[in-house]
């Protein structure tokens, strides 16, 4: 069976949802698919994920990452007040522990101040008690913009928008060609089905090497997957944490460090660690995948990011098996947390691109094929951002 649709995204997370959303946005009436291979949407890092509204604290001035992350922001908040979406501006600290940290809090601090972020205050070990009454800070940065939300049912919302009018929604749906002839694009999926359209925009996260690839796009990145486990505070240990409160982050990674998150649907999580996961999509501790295994174990990055990184990696490994060595990481910010206060909770893994030198890319990649156009490295805060990618990817296209 052929369909027919003006605009297609594969990709049912949020970065997909919000592309087909900016588009139904700019073209009332148009008909709009979303190919999504699992029986919902936002099964992956989408659903997977902290929920943290990020504010633009971390990222390079001028980057894409910062530019799309402080405009999405704001139309993050706009959808989800004018969609019923559940989100809360709560504010975050950044801890430091020691001298060395405030120093780079300081370097944060900037940053932030160069991305327009207003409102960053330092505060001493006695105000982060105000804030926090159970964190121990040498000193912390209070980040009022940062926010929770529900990022599943965002992306819900964005799919029913995107989809009002005379769209549709694939799921089990698994997109395993793309052939461009003329002005069309079709796609073909693993039950024989084939989806035409002049415009296909892939936002295929864990996947999207491997589907930039079936474009013959030559991209010298590969997705590396590193997967972040959570623990859950007990409800009895909840009432330690007010909102959300981060280490200083090491300058050398793009991941965060294990932080407090409240949920917005209640219970505080904490982490998640990055380690190397031998399975994309594979959610325990020791799932192993042969083909992903393969894929990440036979790229020269992944060894030269080993070669460089082992100590780091090595603790992390540490983290991931050890309950004690996690309880460690949070009690440097939380000195009375205790081993009964924290049960294991989900996981979730970043799709994130390493170079052949070993190097991670930091920021977000946006690649045209010859049939349609990839979002190639979209990790945190992607979606934060999602409106605003959505939009980066419909101007590049001319739309
Ligand atoms: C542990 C963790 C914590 C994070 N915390 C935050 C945070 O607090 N704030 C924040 O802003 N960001 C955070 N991020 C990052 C954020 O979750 C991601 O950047 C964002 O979800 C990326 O969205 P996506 O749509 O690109 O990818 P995904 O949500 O992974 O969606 C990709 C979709 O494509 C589908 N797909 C793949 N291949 C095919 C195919 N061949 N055919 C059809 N469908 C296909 C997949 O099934 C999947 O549903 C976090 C990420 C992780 C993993």
């Amino acid at each position: 069976m052929t369909q027919r649709f003006d605009f297609i995204a594969v990709g049912g997370g949020i970065v997909g949802a919000a592309t087909a959303y900016q588009y139904a946005q700019r073209h009332p009436g148009a008909r709009i698919a979303i190919l999504e291979k699992e029986k919902r949407p936002a099964a992956h890092q989408t659903g997977r994920n902290s929920g943290v509204i990020h504010s633009g604290l971390y990222y390079a001035p001028g980057s894409l990452k910062a530019q799309t992350c402080l405009k999405g922001y704001a139309q993050l908040l706009d959808f989800c007040e004018a969609h019923q979406v559940r989100y809360e501006v709560c504010g975050k600290i950044v801890v430091a522990t020691n001298e060395e940290e405030s120093n780079r809090l300081e370097i944060l601090q900037e940053r932030g101040r160069k991305n327009g972020l207003a409102g960053l205050e330092f505060l001493d070990s006695k105000q982060t008690l105000e804030v926090e009454p159970h964190i121990q800070a040498f000193r912390a940065l209070w980040v009022p913009q940062t926010g929770i939300v529900d990022y599943p049912g965002m992306t819900e919302a964005l799919i029913q928008r995107a989809l009002a009018s005379k769209g549709s929604l694939h799921l089990e749906t698994q997109v395993i060609s793309m052939e461009r002839k003329g002005d069309i694009t079709t796609l073909k999926s693993h039950q024989g089905d084939l989806f035409e359209a002049p415009l296909v925009v892939v936002c295929a996260g864990l996947q999207s090497d491997r589907m930039a690839q079936m474009d013959g796009l030559k991209s010298a990145v590969r997705i590396v997957p590193f997967r972040g486990d959570y623990y859950d505070l007990t409800p009895a240990a909840a009432h330690k944490v007010r909102n959300l409160v981060y280490p200083v982050a090491d300058p050398n990674f793009p991941f965060l460090g294990v932080h407090f998150t409240r949920m917005v649907d209640g219970g505080v999580e904490c982490g998640p660690n990055a380690v190397f996961s031998f399975a994309r999509e594979g959610y325990h501790k020791t799932a192993f995948d042969l083909r992903d295994s393969a894929s990440a174990l036979s790229f020269g990055g992944t060894w030269r990011l080993f070669s460089q990184h082992w100590r780091y990696g090595l603790g992390e490994y540490e983290r991931a098996f050890s309950k004690a060595k996690f309880l460690q990481a949070l009690q440097k910010m939380m000195p009375g947390l205790t081993m009964e206060d924290i049960v294991p909770g989900r996981a979730g893994i970043r799709a994130q691109a390493l170079t052949p030198r070993g190097k991670l890319v930091d920021d977000f990649v946006i690649e045209k094929g010859a049939a349609a156009v990839h979002v190639l490295n979209a990790p945190s805060p992607a979606a934060t951002a999602s409106l605003a990618i959505g939009e980066e990817i419909l101007t590049r296209l001319g739309l």
